[in-house]
């Protein structure tokens, strides 16, 4: 296994325990801002208590890693479909291996979707306690990992990470976003205390995930540029070194979407490294700024109408690259018509790639590239790009400006 790119952590412990006090969130308060991404060190170091993964066959290690690591009953969650890729495997190990294992199957909601609500979370839960469960296992993709964190935070046991598509970069998060009563919050809960990526189950997955996992990657282009504008113009707190590790692992990325999208090993394993990357870099910075700006707002603005006229969910990274090249087009657009940038935006707007070339990029990796793809019509586009930004009121991009500045003139034209 020496192609394994391992990223071990090692002695920084309780990341994703509740010795912060639960106070951190995605998004929430934030008590652990500036951590930086580690002097020098690549940004997955020692960033989890336990290994963070990336390998061939890196799932067996997990069953390995449960019994080493002292924990007695494992209550594995999946979905329907992961439950069969590794969900079921991995008990069977884990039990082979003396370990007293459960599974759980979350089921879908009545549009036919397994989302992160209050019903799947309980069922998680209520599995959990039945079981006796001292530890939980994610054997999915990132709802189920949003299920899972959630439930292990509330249970204060930690949970272990096994992501069966490179999809989004939100495995090492410590928020959950949930569904709670058809509206969409970001709760604080775990980080994983271990990670096990393994190429032969990502391989697998269905191409329309692995693009997914692109565009949530594309959509930093535009998360840079926004985390930048909250910094020159409301001071938002910033790291450079969080910064630098997220764009690299964007760019890295953008370099290898033909692979991506043809699916090739070398493809796949740069676009989870990269999700990995991102992700623990959003960690440590402890909020996140790197890797969500307008084009998440965009994204969870469409969800969110999608829950409320009961429509199929539409992958998360599909509508956050989509989104990220129609933001692409109304920043360069708005400030070429003279809306003012601090010199720092000016310089960065400038060298980001426009909408033409983002769709380029996320046809060649085999995703959606126009909202009408996603089948999102102009009115559900116009509206989300003049009300996305009240998702995040106190983040400080600028679709946020350009809405406010949009809101003076009509006030001023009703004065008139
Ligand atoms: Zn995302």
């Amino acid at each position: 296994m020496n192609e394994a790119a391992d990223m071990r952590g090692g002695e920084k412990m309780d990341i994703g325990s509740k010795a912060d006090g639960g106070k951190t969130a995605q998004g929430g308060t934030m008590n652990n801002a500036g951590a930086g991404a580690g002097a020098g060190g690549r940004a997955a170091d020692s960033a989890l208590p336990g290994p963070i993964r990336l390998a061939r066959g890196a799932a067996d290690e997990a069953a390995v890693y449960l019994i080493e690591a002292g924990f007695g009953t494992a209550l594995f969650v999946a979905d329907g479909t992961t439950a069969e890729v590794i969900g079921r495997r991995l008990a069977e190990r884990y039990g082979a291996a003396g370990g007293r294992a459960g599974l759980e199957i979350i089921r879908p909601n009545a549009a036919g979707d397994v989302v992160a609500d209050e019903a799947s979370v309980l069922q998680a839960i209520i599995a959990a306690q039945r079981h006796g469960a001292d530890v939980l296992v994610a054997a999915g993709s990132g709802t189920i990992h949003d299920i899972v964190r959630y439930a292990a935070y509330t249970l204060g046991v930690p949970f272990v990470s096994v992501p069966t598509a490179p999809s989004v970069d939100g495995f090492t998060s410590k928020g959950a976003p949930l569904i709670l009563r058809g509206e969409k919050i970001t709760l604080p809960a775990s980080a994983p205390v271990a990670l096990f990526a393994d190429l032969d189950v990502l391989l697998e997955a269905p191409r329309p995930l692995i693009a997914a996992g692109f565009g949530d990657m594309l959509g930093k282009y535009t998360s840079l540029f926004d985390w930048m504008y909250g910094r020159e113009t409301a001071g938002e707190p910033y790291d450079e070194e969080v910064a630098a590790v997220t764009r690299g692992a964007l760019e890295r990325c953008a370099a290898h979407a033909e692979a991506i999208g043809r699916g090739s090993e070398e493809g796949v394993r740069v676009l989870m490294q990269s999700l990995i990357e991102s992700g623990i870099a959003m960690l440590r910075f402890g909020q996140s700024h790197p890797a969500s700006g307008a084009e998440h707002h965009i994204s969870h603005y469409w969800e969110m109408h999608f829950l409320r006229t009961g429509r199929r969910q539409v992958l998360h990274g599909a509508k956050v690259g989509v989104a990220c090249a129609v933001i692409a087009d109304l920043y360069k657009r708005r400030v070429a018509e003279g809306f003012p940038l601090p010199e720092a935006c000016r310089v960065m707007l400038a060298e980001l790639p426009d909408g033409a070339e983002l769709r380029r990029l996320l046809r060649v990796a085999g995703g959606p590239a126009d909202p009408a793809e996603l089948g999102i019509g102009p009115e559900l586009l116009d509206e989300a790009l003049r009300r996305a930004h009240t998702v995040r009121p106190n983040r400080h991009t600028l679709l946020r400006a350009l809405n406010a500045a949009l809101d003076g003139d009509a006030r001023a034209d009703t004065n008139r």
